[in-house]
């Protein structure tokens, strides 16, 4: 039989791409008089912790934290990863702890029965490592996705967020929630985002990974993720986890 590879800027995957966000949807409606902005964090570093959801919890504010179980004390560019107590404490605290791949690879690498053992496996290590909420969220690792991808993955997870940049006015797509990255680079096009939710509320997600004085290119410094949160303030954002959000968008679907 003949396999047939395409690789990820060829013309037909732009095709794809593009057309992705109209393939097998999940869709909410929902009207909001108020700015709604979940912050979460993917794989995750101590440092996302440190200076991000303590912060965030100084404000009375809880986030979501994409866990890859095989990323478990791991050192590498984002800085040493979280450890079983980081969990058992977020989780103690309010927090959402939701799926990534076990060993963050991309899901579209994968056949379906590799995807659904990484799913799977990571979220029976999680478990061993005392999560014991639901489980009811995942990230594409990398953003990586596809309309197969979407429809399988929509079978086990509640919400599922991907990485394409924008917000969520009066819908969003439980399949592919798009989402901002605070990173050095973006933090000013964000808090502009943000100050623009007050005069036109949506649905805002945020994530990013290291918060430290020199972060990777997928992070930020505390500083910055400090700015973030006093526009949070300004605006007098709801800031919940995605699971509370989409709970809450639930009680407000439009007609
Ligand atoms: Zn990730």
């Amino acid at each position: 039989m003949m396999t047939h590879y395409t690789p990820a800027n060829s013309i037909t995957g732009q095709i794809a791409r593009r057309l992705r966000p109209f393939q097998n949807r999940r869709e909410i409606a929902f009207t909001l008089d108020r700015p709604l902005v979940s912050i979460s964090f993917d794989d995750f570093p101590i440092s996302a912790i440190e200076n991000g959801s303590d912060v965030m919890e100084t404000h009375g504010w809880r986030g979501t934290f994409y866990t890859s179980a095989a990323l478990e004390r791991v050192s590498n560019h984002h800085g040493v990863h979280f450890s079983r107590g980081h969990l058992t404490g977020l989780q103690a605290r309010g927090h959402e702890i939701a799926g990534h791949t076990l060993d963050h690879v991309d899901c579209t690498t994968l056949s379906q029965s590799q995807l659904i053992n990484q799913i799977e496996q990571n979220k029976t290590l999680l478990r061993a490592m005392g999560v014991t909420q639901s489980l009811n969220g995942f990230a594409y690792p990398f953003g990586a996705a596809n309309s197969d991808l979407k429809q399988v993955l929509s079978e086990r997870f509640d919400a599922i967020r991907g990485i394409h940049d924008g917000v969520h006015r009066k819908k969003a797509d439980l399949n592919e929630l798009k989402a901002c990255g605070i990173y050095s680079d973006t933090v000013g096009k964000i808090i502009a985002r943000i100050q623009d939710l007050a005069r036109r509320p949506a649905w805002l997600i945020l994530f990013t990974h290291d918060i430290c004085p020199s972060p990777s290119q997928w992070g930020c410094t505390p500083g910055e993720f400090d700015r973030i949160l006093l526009a949070l303030k300004t605006v007098n954002a709801q800031v919940l986890p995605v699971r509370d959000a989409v709970a809450l968008l639930r009680g407000h679907y439009a007609q």
